[in-house]
Order: C-alpha cells, then structure tokens, then sequence
C-alpha cells in the first residue's frame, strides 16, 4: 500500500508523464523550484513560525516576523528557482511575500483567533482500499467543537465559493479531523487568500466526503493500473522541471543551450525551417492552381470550348451537377435521414463511420465485451503524423 498526496494527485491528473518521471522513476527535476512555490514556501514558514511563538503566549512584531521571512529567504535561495513571467523579478516576489505578511499580520494580530491544535501537520489518513492519505494543514485551530482546517493561498487568482466547495485537497483533511477528533461537530475549511486579504470557507457534509473519500480512491486505482503515462501539453509545462526529458520539449531544450552558428545547424532546426517553407509553397501552390482552374472554365467558356489545349497537355472542362447532402445536424439532414429511415433504406446508403468508431473504442464508451470483440476485428498499425505550427512563449 502506498501513500498519496493531494499534490501526487493533482500531478497524475495534470500529467500522467510528469507524475511517472516524480513518483516512479523519482528523477531530479532540472530545476528545484519555481519563484511562485519558492516564494509561497517562505510565507508558510514565516506564519508558521508566527503561531508557533503565539502558542508560547509570544507575540512576534511584524519586524520580527519579517526579518525571519527576509532571512528564510536568503537562506534557501539557489539560482536554480524558475522565473518564468517575464518582468517579474525575485525582488518583486520577495516584495509580493511581504505586503502578504503585512496584511494578514495587520488582520489577525494577536493570533488568538482559535487555539491552535497543528501547524504544518504531517499525519496519515487511512482510506478504506488501505492507502494512506498524506495530511498536511498549514494550520489546523479549533474554537470549542468547531474545527478550522486553514491553508495559506499566495496564488495570484482569487478562489471563488464554487472552486472552494469542489477542492479536494481541505475536503480530505477534513475527513481525517473528523476522525481523529471526536468532539468536532464542524469542520470549516478556510483558505486564506493572501494576495486579496481575503478568506474563503467552506463547509461539507458526511455525505459528500464519502463520495469524494471514492473518487479519490477511484484516482488511485487509475494510477496503480495505468500502463501508459502519457504527456499532457498544458500551460503547466512551462513550470515543469522535466522539460529536458519530455518528448513534447526535449528538443527545445536542447537547442535553446545551443549557440545560434550550431542551433542553425541542428538537424531538427534544418529539417523543420524546410518542411515550413515547403508547406507555405505548397499553400500558395494550391491557391495558384485553383485560380488557374477557375480562369480556364471561364476562358473555356467565352470561347464555347469544353477542352482547352497548351504545348504538351490539355485541359478538360465537365460541368455536372450534383447534389448536395445537408450539413451533420441540420434540420434538412434530420429529416432527410428520418425519410431514408421510413422507407427502410438506410442500410443502402450507410456506411460505417471509422472515424467514430476509433474515437468510442478510445474512450471505452461501449461495453467492455463489445469493445473488446471489436478490437479484435480491427488491425493496429502504427502512424505518424507531423503538423506545422506556430510556437511562442514556450508553447
Ligand atoms: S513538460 Fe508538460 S507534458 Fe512534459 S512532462 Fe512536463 S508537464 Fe508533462
């Protein structure tokens, strides 16, 4: 039995390659953090610190509490922390941190809110398939038998009610809260949105935590039967610190360390700058062609010819008309079909839809006994396909 992490989690969802590069084959990132978690790590340790000293009866100035941040800063500092907004500095974050202290220590002083039961908790929760559950509350208080699970936020969005009631990660720890301490008769999960000077709460009932108590071991049982990790391109890559290794960037990577004399020179550079001038061509090309085509109809036409000679070739004109189907969807489609169908001639005309079929199989819409019996019909065969685009920022 293993143990699972909201985070480990969340990895798994956001991209089962990241997750078998972190958790199964434990790689080293390239680099060790980015400036956001960095920075949202310093702000933890500063509060955490905070409470600490509250529950000896010590209240910290806001001095104190800020040259302890300034000095936890300094001191884990590496130049392998990842800045990826452009313009944004590591003193802007240091600031950032800061004003968050400020306005959460101007809002709360004396701290003496709730008494504080945990910080920076490190404990287990059972689930009932025997995996354990990591449990880590930032800062877990109680006011009589009213639990506040509390999480410290410096994310840059705002939560909004609707995110706070679906989030996973406080809903969880609320179960175990509830198991360990008897006398809990409610649970507040509280996000503390530093950035706004704002809370969030949200409150669950015993019904909806047994059914997310399912879905997450639901998650863990996709991933201890995942035998595909793939990678799943989102704006989180940019974040990611398997870059070198992943099969969507590694090359980028690789001739971003390039000096541009040997990045012009790189096979894949070359190879990829032909086949976007080629595929230009080959666009205009088609236009050409098909404005030549057009002006021979109409030469074709004004001189009353249905063949139209050059040195070596000719051009032959054939005016037919056909008949057009209506559009997937449409009214005229629909009814057209119900007629077909009426007359009992649909078998005549219908044909099986590959397209369809391969996107059902895919996604196991069908009963497994079906799909299974269908794939056997169906031969796999392995096929490329290279499509030119535009990338920027990273993208
Ligand atoms: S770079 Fe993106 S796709 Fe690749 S492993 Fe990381 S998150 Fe996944």
């Amino acid at each position: 039995m293993a143990t699972y992490s909201h985070s480990r989690l969340n990895t798994f969802e956001n991209c089962p390659l990241q997750y078998k590069y972190k958790y199964i084959d434990r790689i080293k990132p390239d680099i060790d953090t980015s400036i956001e978690a960095f920075m949202g790590s310093r702000v933890h340790e500063a509060l955490e610190e905070l409470y600490k000293q509250a529950k000896c009866c010590k209240v910290m100035t806001f001095n104190q509490l800020l040259t302890f941040y300034r000095k936890q800063w300094n001191k884990n500092w590496t130049d392998n922390v990842k800045i990826v907004k452009e313009n944004i500095t590591k003193q802007n974050y240091k600031k950032m941190g800061e004003k968050f202290l400020e306005d959460y220590y101007k809002r709360f002083k004396p701290f003496d809110e709730m008494k504080i039961i945990g910080l920076e908790t490190q404990d287990r929760l059972t689930l009932p398939d025997g995996n354990q559950y990591h449990v880590r509350i930032d800062k877990l208080g109680c006011r009589g038998s009213t639990y506040f699970v509390c999480d410290y936020k410096t994310n840059a969005g705002m939560k909004e009610q609707s995110s706070a009631d679906a989030d996973r990660q406080l809903a969880m720890y609320s179960i175990w809260v509830k198991d360990k301490f008897k006398d809990a008769k409610k649970v507040i999960l509280r996000w503390h949105m530093l950035a706004f000077d704002k809370e969030v709460e949200s409150i669950r009932s015993d019904k909806s935590l047994t059914k997310l108590q399912n879905e997450i071991m639901d998650i863990i049982r996709k991933i201890e039967t995942a035998t595909e990790f793939k990678p799943k391109k989102t704006a989180l890559c940019k974040w990611c610190g398997y870059q070198s290794l992943c099969p969507l960037w590694k090359h980028l990577h690789k001739i971003e360390q390039l000096p541009f004399e040997k990045f012009k020179k790189d096979d894949g550079v070359k190879l990829v700058n032909e086949l976007t001038e080629l595929s230009a061509k080959e666009k205009e090309i088609k236009l050409k062609i098909q404005l030549i085509k057009d002006k021979i109809v109409m030469y074709g036409k004004q001189i009353g010819v249905s063949v139209v000679f050059g040195s070596d070739a000719k051009a032959t004109i054939k005016e037919y008309e056909s008949l057009k189907v209506p559009a997937k969807d449409t009214k005229e489609r629909i009814a057209l079909e119900k007629l077909i169908h009426q007359y009992n001639k649909w078998l005549e005309v219908s044909t099986l839809d590959s397209f369809s079929l391969k996107k059902i199989i895919k996604q196991e819409r069908w009963p497994k006994d079906l799909t299974d019996k269908a794939k056997k019909l169906l031969k796999e065969e392995l096929t490329h396909q290279v499509r030119i685009g535009k990338f920027k920022d990273g993208n």
